[in-house]
């Protein structure tokens, strides 16, 4: 399968042609024939599995048909949940949309709200955007709805997750009751089914299982270590291994800001990114990963969110997630769009419990390894995988689209 027999307009192809893509992913497969059907569409797929292009090449060649957007008006709308997956989107409808007459701009918090202000005044084609941020342009009446045509929510669950509703549902009361809406999400949990029955109208129904996307490309395992010498030890790892480019999780903003300080002090250059870090910083330790500056980001779960660097070749979760979904995510940082990656966990004694909620949310045990000298005083007991694990749910009335 091509692009080109996707049904794509030659100006995006020639666009995706210049990134190299050869074959579209699974969830581009299905959701770019989809979205040019004109219908609703909810679309469960994790980052890392090319969803942004799924939505954003239909959407753009949607609206090379029409009319102009008004002054202050906007002819489609793409919420998420931060500012760096924002960012990251609008760097892609750039790319993708570089051959075709469109005007796109992004807004999000934290940052000066005039020149956002400024790029609204001549009407725009795609505006992406955070919640909060739109709502402040809203009330200062910089931006109008009336025009909308499409409206596309990326990484709704995150959204809930990060208490949005409230604003996204004032968003959506202020939006034309004729629009296409697409609904992305990594899951489809009963409140993301809540909120996708009261907005979509008889949408197509995707899902691409996230098992097939990463598992098979990312190599997962853990190291048994004792609490104390985790920072030993992880210096030792990508020291011995030479790894160049790590992202590193942490729980906590402080204990991110911590390890960063610990490794470059070990001569292994790292800076951290998370919710209190402002823009400026963030954008500048992304920069400087992206091209090696530094060889470690230490970030927390919402600060990494949206981070794409293809072909990420490691991932350490130094801490396990307090919500084993949370696992999923992180390790789909790496081994993206079919590179190899490899995703290492170190775990304590006390991270017995989430350890077992990983697990058996992923139905396997990751392999074991200990390093003389770090392995704690006791082995972390083998999980005992329950029979009874929930499998994702499946829509009620699934519409199966060829
Ligand atoms: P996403 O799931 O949208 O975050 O995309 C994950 C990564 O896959 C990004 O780095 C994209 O540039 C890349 N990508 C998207 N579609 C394709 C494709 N068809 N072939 C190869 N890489 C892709």
């Amino acid at each position: 399968m091509s692009f080109a027999e996707l049904g794509l307009v030659a100006p995006l192809l020639r666009a995706v042609q210049e990134k190299n893509y050869t074959t579209p992913s699974p969830i581009q497969q299905q959701a770019i024939p989809a979205v040019l059907t004109g219908k609703d569409v909810m679309a469960a797929a994790q980052t890392g599995t090319g969803k942004t292009a799924s939505f954003t090449l239909p959407l753009l060649q949607r609206l090379s048909t029409g009319f102009k957007p008004k002054s202050n008006h906007i002819r489609a709308l793409v919420l998420t949940p931060t500012r760096e997956l924002a960012a990251q989107v609008g760097e892609n409808v750039d790319t993708y949309g570089k051959y075709l007459p469109l005007k796109s701009a992004v807004v999000y918090g934290g940052v000066k709200i005039n020149p956002q202000m400024m790029k609204l005044r001549a009407g725009l084609d795609v505006l992406v955007a955070t919640p909060g941020r739109l709502l402040d342009l809203y009330n200062q009446n910089a931006v109008h709805f009336s025009q909308v045509e499409i409206l596309v929510l990326d990484e709704a669950d995150r959204m809930l997750d990060m208490g949005f509703i409230r604003d996204i549902r004032k968003i959506i009361s202020l939006l034309p009751k004729k629009r296409q809406t697409l609904l992305f999400s990594a899951t489809f949990s009963g409140d993301i089914r809540q909120l996708a029955s009261g907005l979509l109208l008889e949408p197509i129904q995707i899902e691409i299982s996230p098992e097939k996307t990463t598992a098979e490309t990312v190599t997962q395992s853990l190291y048994e270590v004792d609490k104390s010498k985790k920072t030993a030890l992880l210096t030792k790892l990508i020291k011995d291994n030479n790894w160049t480019q790590v992202l590193v999780f942490t729980r906590t903003k402080h204990g991110a800001d911590r390890l960063a300080k610990y490794l470059t002090k070990e001569h292994v250059p790292a800076a951290a990114i998370h919710g209190d870090k402002s823009q400026g910083a963030r954008t500048r330790a992304l920069a400087d990963f992206k091209v090696n500056h530094i060889r470690v980001l230490v970030a927390t779960d919402i600060a990494a969110r949206g981070i794409d660097i293809s072909a990420l070749p490691h991932v350490v979760n130094y801490e396990l997630p307090n919500v084993a979904e949370d696992y999923v995510h992180r390790i789909g940082r790496t081994g993206r769009a079919g590179s190899e990656g490899e995703a290492i966990s170190l775990v304590c004694a006390e991270e017995a419990e989430s350890l077992s909620a990983i697990e058996n949310l992923i139905r396997q045990h990751l392999p074991r390894q200990q390093l003389a000298g770090f392995a704690p005083v006791e082995a972390i007991p083998v999980t005992k995988l329950s029979d009874k694990v929930k499998k994702p749910k499946k829509p009620k009335k699934p519409k199966v689209f060829n």
